[in-house]
């Protein structure tokens, strides 16, 4: 099933009719049913195999890189205003 999708190439939604097709490996990818050149699309998709594949992966990462996020910008607040307020307090001390 893998290698017959393989030899099928890339899948292209034809972005003049609509028709999906693969361009077999070939260099231009023209709609079968309207000839259409893909490389005219205006607006060309991104690759949408790489939109496909990428989900499985990147949501544990994602979570990952959220949860880091999270707790380096809770480590920051804790540590800033211990930061401001301990050389005030400090100088009154040792002023007093
Ligand atoms: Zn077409």
């Amino acid at each position: 099933m893998a290698t017959d999708k393989a030899a099928l190439g890339r899948k292209y939604t034809c972005f003049s009719c609509g028709c999906k097709f693969y361009d077999l490996n070939r260099e231009l990818a023209t709609c079968p049913r309207c000839e259409a050149d893909q490389a005219d699309d205006p607006n060309p998709p991104m690759d949408p195999a790489l939109l496909f594949r990428q989900p499985r992966g990147s949501r544990k990462k994602k979570a990952a890189e959220a949860k880091a996020a999270k707790a380096a910008a809770a480590a920051a607040k804790a540590e800033a205003p211990a930061k401001d307020a301990a050389p005030a307090k400090d100088a009154e001390a040792t002023k007093g």
